[in-house]
């Protein structure tokens, strides 16, 4: 994933971010993999990543990123990074358009 979802000079500290948009309180969460950024939502037990797509989805394994997720929340290793509900349709596009360059 590029870096074009934040400013240039934005610096994370943690590899899963929460993005919280507000006033709705929305919440989507990303986590740095590897090569990529992948789009994680524990709700649904929903990973972005080509291990989800080809083994969790088939009931085999979760992915490392599920399987970090709880971990690194309960840790509170995250960072929070707020958004206006304005943006939050260019977020999701955005997302989904990396999504789909994999
Ligand atoms: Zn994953």
């Amino acid at each position: 994933m590029s870096n074009s979802l934040f400013p240039n000079d934005f610096e994370t500290s943690h590899i899963l971010k929460l993005h919280y948009f507000v006033p709705s309180e929305r919440k989507l969460w990303t986590i740095i993999g590897k090569n990529n950024e992948y789009w994680v939502d524990p709700e649904l037990d929903y990973c972005s990543c080509k291990h989800y797509y080809y083994k969790t989805l088939s009931g085999k394994e979760k992915c490392q990123h599920l399987k970090s997720f709880n971990e690194l929340l309960k840790n509170n290793n995250y960072d929070k990074i707020k958004f206006s509900d304005d943006e939050y349709f260019n977020f999701l596009s955005m997302l989904i358009k990396d999504l789909l360059k994999v």
